[in-house]
Parts: structure tokens; C-alpha cells; sequence
């Protein structure tokens, strides 16, 4: 099944933090705090995915206040840090929405991800992602985490579900 036929199906994404919405820099300051960056325009993408239904969540092996901040802004409401088995975490999260596998795509960048990634309908690797996710996926995308990925992922997935005109339509007459 292509990228495409596997896109209209997905109605939860979940997305890895670090090398998928940041470009995977983890940046200390002198008191050990940690600052991440992050893509205005993958944000949009976030707002876009939301006004078309679809859920959002994020899965994520770290832990900051600053991933907690972003997902605030960003109305993420499932935000899983510290997840140490991504495919456990997110599999209770879909048995109590009660969303199947095939209805969910995944965007992961390492290692730690493909429990999560070869499990999901949709599996999706940014640019930048280790060689052997990049092999595992689905979908590629053509920009790097933390450089509009995420967005360009999403945009893939509400344009094969026949969602992406009809919303940016709605920005002209805004
Ligand atoms: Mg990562």
C-alpha cells in the first residue's frame, strides 16, 4: 500500500520531539536548563490537522519544560514524556480512544521510535532521520525536523484526504 492510499486513513498523528519538531539540538544553558527550537510553520501544520479533526499527540523519551510550554501553545492535549517503549505508551492511548493502528501514523527520526513506527497505518521519517528509520518508513519528507517537517507531513496526509484546499481556501477569505 502506498503513501498516499495509507494517508487517507489516519486520524491521529503522533509525533517523537526531538529531530522531528526540533532539529534535534539539545541546547543547555550554565544552570543544566534545556532550550529547544522550534518551527513557527510546523505549527500552523498543527492548527491545520485540528481544524480538519484529527488528533495529535506527542511521544517523546525526554522530558522538558519547554516541550511542555510548546505543546500548551499548540493545544496538544496528549503529551507523553519519559516514554521509555513508545508502542506501549501510544497502544494504551488508542485502546482508550478507541482508535486501531491503521487509523494512526507515527513521525520519528531514531531508533527509539520504530517499536512505534512499524506498528503504526502510516510511518513517517523526516530528512534528517537515522538510515535505518528513513528505510522503515512510508513517508520520507523532504524537509529536516525542526525545518518545516512536521508540517510538510501533515500537509501530506490532509491533502490525501481531499482536506488541504478546502482549509487553505479558508485563509483567503479570512
Ligand atoms: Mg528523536
Amino acid at each position: 500500500m502506498d503513501a498516499h492510499t495509507r494517508a487517507t486513513r489516519i486520524k491521529m498523528i503522533a509525533f517523537d520531539i526531538d529531530g522531528v519538531m526540533t532539529d534535534g539540538s539539545l541546547i543547555y544553558t550554565a544552570e543544566g536548563t534545556e532550550l529547544k527550537t522550534f518551527h513557527v510553520q510546523d505549527g500552523q501544520g498543527v492548527k491545520l490537522a485540528q481544524r480538519a479533526g484529527i488528533d495529535l499527540a506527542i511521544v517523546t523519551g525526554r522530558r522538558s519544560p519547554a516541550l511542555e510550554a510548546r505543546a500548551a501553545d499548540l493545544g496538544i492535549a496528549y503529551l507523553f514524556q519519559g516514554a521509555v517503549n513508545k508502542r506501549e505508551v501510544l497502544g494504551k492511548l488508542l485502546e482508550k480512544m478507541g482508535l486501531g493502528w491503521p487509523a494512526v501514523a507515527f513521525m520519528g527520526d531514531d531508533l527509539m521510535d520504530l517499536s512505534a513506527m512499524v506498528r503504526c497505518g502510516m510511518a513517517i521519517a523526516p530528512a534528517n532521520a537515522h538510515a535505518e528509520v528513513k528505510a522503515r518508513a512510508h513517508l520520507v519528507t523532504q524537509l529536516g525536523g525542526g525545518k518545516g517537517a512536521v508540517r510538510e507531513a501533515i500537509e501530506f496526509i490532509l491533502a490525501a484526504q481531499g482536506k488541504l484546499d478546502g482549509l487553505v481556501a479558508s485563509y483567503l477569505d479570512a
